[in-house]
C-alpha cells in the first residue's frame, strides 16, 4: 500500500497506533492542535510543532523571505490559538541549500520575529538540504491546568463561531498561481498578504479560555469544512451551518465575480486562513458578546453543533450539496 492511498491522515492514524504510552502524565497526545503535558499544580506545557516545504506550501519565486518567515512563525502560532493557550517559545529547524545568499536567512528572520512579540526563539537546528527550503517551527505555550480549548469537546446546542477571515488565504493564492486574473491591484495586494502573512488568533483564543466562554477551537488551516470536521469527529457530534453567515471579504467577492468562481468555495475548503474556529454554550454567548464588543474583536456566528454525524451546509433554509468531505490531504491526488 501505499501512502497516498490512505493519505495524511490514515498516514498519522498507522503512526499513533505504534506510538505507545509515556508515562509522563500526556493529557492531550496525538490528535488535537498541540499536546498537552501537566508539570504541575497550575500551568500546562502546550506544544504544536510543524514544516513548510518548498514546492508544497510555498514556492520560493512566489514568496517574499519575510513573508515567508512570518507565516512559518504564525501558523504555529495559531495552533497555540487554537488550545487557548499563551505562546512562549519558540524552537526553528531550517533544511538550506548551501548556495543560497544569507541575506535571504537575515529577511527571513525579520520576518519570522514580526509576528510573536514576547515569543522567546530558544533554539532550532540547522542542516544543509539538497533539494530546497525545509523549515520546521516548534512552539511551546503555557495554559492554566485542566482549561485548554480542545477539539473533542463541542456537544449538541454550541453555537459554532468563526474569529478571522475564511477564504482569503485561497482568493490570494488563486491570484499567485494566476488561476484568476481579472483582479484590480488594491485588491490582489490585500488577498495576496492574507495568503502569505495570516494573523494568528492568539488573543482571541486566550480571551476564550482566560473568560470561560468556550471549551472547544480549531485554527482553520485545512478548510472550514475539514477543520470543523475534526471538532464534529473528535466530540461524535455533527454541525450545521449557515452559508451566508460565513464572512467574505469584498475583495473576495469582487475576485470571485470578475473571474466566474464561487467564493464560497474557497471559504469552506480553502484552507491556509489560520482563523479561529470555536464552540459557545448558549448560557455563555452574552459573555461572548461581550468581550467582543469589549475588545474590539469581530467573530460571528456561522451554525451550531447538533447531535446527527456530518456536516449541513444550508442556503436560506435549503440544504446544499457542497461535494465531497474534505479539504488539504498532503498525499491525496486530488489534494488542494
Ligand atoms: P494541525 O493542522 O493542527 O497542525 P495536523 O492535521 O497536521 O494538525 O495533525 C493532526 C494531529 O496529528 C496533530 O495532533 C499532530 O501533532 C499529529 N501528527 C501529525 N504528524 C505526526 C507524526 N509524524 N507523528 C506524530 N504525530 C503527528
Ligand atoms: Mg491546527
Amino acid at each position: 500500500m501505499k501512502i497516498k492511498d490512505i493519505g495524511e491522515f490514515g498516514l498519522i492514524e498507522r503512526i499513533h497506533a505504534r506510538a505507545g504510552r509515556s508515562s509522563y502524565p500526556v493529557v492531550i497526545g496525538i490528535g488535537d492542535d498541540a499536546s498537552v503535558l501537566d508539570v504541575g499544580p497550575r500551568n500546562q506545557v502546550v506544544t504544536t510543532t510543524d514544516m513548510l516545504v518548498e514546492g508544497v506550501h510555498f514556492l520560493r519565486e512566489a514568496i517574499d523571505p519575510f513573508d515567508l518567515g512570518f507565516k512559518s512563525h504564525a501558523v504555529n502560532l495559531s495552533d497555540i490559538a487554537a488550545m487557548g493557550a499563551v505562546p512562549v517559545q519558540s524552537f526553528l529547524s531550517f533544511g538550506l541549500p548551501a548556495d543560497m545568499d544569507v541575506e535571504i536567512v537575515d529577511v527571513f528572520m525579520d520576518g519570522f520575529m514580526e509576528v510573536g512579540a514576547g515569543v522567546s526563539l530558544s533554539g532550532g537546528d540547522t542542516v544543509s538540504s539538497p533539494h530546497g527550503w525545509v523549515i520546521s517551527v516548534t512552539v511551546i505555550g503555557l495554559a492554566p491546568s485542566g482549561r485548554v480549548l480542545r477539539r473533542d469537546a463541542a456537544v449538541p446546542g454550541d453555537s459554532i463561531w468563526l474569529c478571522g477571515p475564511v477564504g482569503d488565504s485561497a482568493a490570494g493564492l488563486s491570484i499567485l498561481l494566476g488561476q484568476t486574473t481579472r483582479v484590480g491591484q488594491e485588491n490582489a495586494a490585500f488577498l495576496v498578504k492574507q495568503h502569505n502573512r495570516p494573523s494568528p488568533q492568539v488573543r482571541m483564543g486566550r480571551i476564550l479560555l482566560e473568560a470561560d466562554i468556550s471549551k472547544c477551537a480549531i485554527d482553520v488551516s485545512d478548510g472550514l469544512l475539514q477543520d470543523l470536521g475534526h471538532i464534529c469527529d473528535s466530540s461524535k457530534y455533527g454541525a450545521e451551518l449557515q452559508l451566508k453567515a460565513i464572512p467574505l471579504s469584498g475583495p473576495a467577492r469582487e475576485l470571485a465575480s470578475a473571474n466566474d468562481k464561487d467564493p464560497y468555495t474557497w471559504a469552506l475548503r480553502g484552507g491556509e486562513d489560520y482563523s479561529l474556529l470555536f464552540t459557545v454554550k448558549p448560557e455563555k454567548e452574552k459573555k461572548l458578546l461581550t468581550v467582543l464588543e469589549r475588545e474590539k474583536i469581530e467573530a460571528v456566528s456561522i451554525g451550531k453543533i447538533v447531535p446527527r454525524a456530518g456536516i449541513r451546509v444550508y442556503k436560506d433554509g435549503d440544504e446544499i450539496d457542497t461535494g465531497p468531505d474534505g479539504g488539504f490531504d498532503h498525499f491525496r491526488e486530488s489534494g488542494e
